[in-house]
């Protein structure tokens, strides 16, 4: 469990820089830091209490692990009072107050749900996160195949793409948003809609991302961002895709919606 719970440390200090460098993501990479060392005890917990066999995501979540769970939720709820943007602050307080069995209900719809597109959801998804992760590092090797539009282990939206140094170029992967799985997919094909013709594959830079491309379809109008490693080589995706939300404000206002928003909702 050591080497996955320095990824953790690794986001976190991705996210301490990153601050320093955009002041207009302070908040935000903030708010993540606080979550993400939540996260880290959590994966720490769970991986000790909960030692369910590897195997894929699929069903309910079974009354242990809502048990384990939903009695931490509370505590995951009050440090996104005390920490999270005003709106966060303000539904995690409301959410704080509906108890446990409320909890628990809406921890096991948003672990069954594909698409989680409300504040609420948002909010259980980031507390689930590490209990996914968890489970994909207890599959050896992970699920990697180069077709997948979806996670190949817990059937989400890749949350963002990477492009890694491979021999003279660079070999693109998809980063799942909830269980932080990474496959390899063809560099040239919407990861929406499959779409290959690149001429309605446009992609963006902007000067002050140098290493994040908007990768744009045309056909599906969707978009994702791409962390280029052979730009950046210490950049971590995640933390990186959170920093740049201006990208996501050009692309949104050019007509393009976001294939998978992050735990942050955004
Ligand atoms: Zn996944």
């Amino acid at each position: 469990m050591t080497i996955s719970s320095s990824s953790w440390q690794r986001r976190i200090r991705r996210a301490q820089e990153l601050a320093q460098q955009h002041p207009f993501a302070a908040e935000i990479l903030e708010f993540y830091i606080h979550v993400a060392r939540f996260q880290e005890g959590l994966y720490q917990k769970l991986g000790t209490i909960l030692q369910s066999p590897a195997g894929a995501i699929g069903g309910d979540l079974n009354g242990v692990e809502l048990q384990e769970l939903s009695s931490r939720f509370g505590s995951f709820l009050s440090l996104a009072e005390d920490q999270g943007p005003q709106h966060l602050s303000k539904l995690s307080r409301e959410l704080n107050a509906r108890g446990q069995d409320f909890w628990a209900e809406l921890l096991n719809g948003v672990w069954t749900a594909h698409d989680v597109s409300d504040a609420h959801g948002f909010l259980a998804l980031a507390f689930l996160q590490p209990y996914a992760e968890l489970l994909r590092a207890r599959v050896s090797p992970p699920p990697n195949l180069h077709t997948y539009a979806v996670c190949p282990f817990c059937g989400r939206r890749p949350g963002v793409g990477v492009l890694r140094p491979q021999g003279e170029g660079a070999a693109r992967s998809l980063v799942c948003c909830f269980c932080q799985n990474e496959w390899q997919f063809r560099r040239l094909v919407c990861p929406g809609c499959g779409e290959e013709n690149d001429q309605k594959l446009p992609v963006f830079r902007a000067s002050d991302f140098d290493h994040i491309r908007v990768e744009c379809c045309d056909a599906c109008n969707t978009y994702i961002k791409t962390v280029d490693l052979t730009r950046d080589g210490r950049a971590e995706p995640v933390v990186d895709e959170l920093s740049s939300a201006p990208l996501d404000l050009w692309a949104q206002g050019r007509g393009y919606a976001k294939l998978q928003r992050n735990l942050m909702g955004l």
